[in-house]
């Protein structure tokens, strides 16, 4: 797994082990990870990407063109209404009240939908930074077809 690349995955609600949180950086350990987990390898590691049957390899060191590479492999990359995992840690998200207070960084949940991760305890909600991550792969060209729901 590439580095950054794993928020933008998260917030399209694919289930994302970033290596570098886990502490992986041999390549057997993260095959095997890969295997238990039964997990999709994205790499720039050409030797890496040839072990696994289904790795995706990038090329690119440009975030956005990899976007476009992942999109090409037939990744779907579009933005989760309702997110499910924590862009910091991949731990479950859930809803949070509109009744309840959040930590002072965030907004109000009674104004704005948000969502708290029950692992980390990070809040999100659909900010400027989930404006710019839309902006960003509304411009991500895939394989040309549009997805369901996708506005
Ligand atoms: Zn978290």
């Amino acid at each position: 797994m590439c580095g950054g690349l794993d928020s933008y995955l998260r917030m399209c609600n694919h289930d994302t082990v970033y290596a570098g949180d886990r502490g992986l950086e041999a390549d057997d350990a993260l095959l095997a990870l890969a295997r238990e987990e039964d997990r999709r390898l994205i790499t720039r590691d050409v030797a890496l990407s040839n072990r696994a049957a289904d790795a995706i390899l990038l090329e690119s060191r440009d975030i956005e063109t990899q976007l476009a590479e992942l999109a090409a492999a037939g990744l779907d990359l579009s933005l989760a209404d309702a997110p499910r995992f924590c862009g910091r840690c991949n731990g479950p998200l859930e809803a949070v009240d509109a009744s309840e207070s959040t930590p002072e960084y965030a907004p109000d949940p009674s104004e704005t939908e948000c969502w708290r991760c029950t692992a980390c305890g990070q809040y999100f909600w659909r900010g400027s930074h989930w404006d710019r991550v839309k902006e960003t792969l509304s411009k991500i060209d895939g394989d040309g077809t549009e997805s369901i729901g996708d506005r």
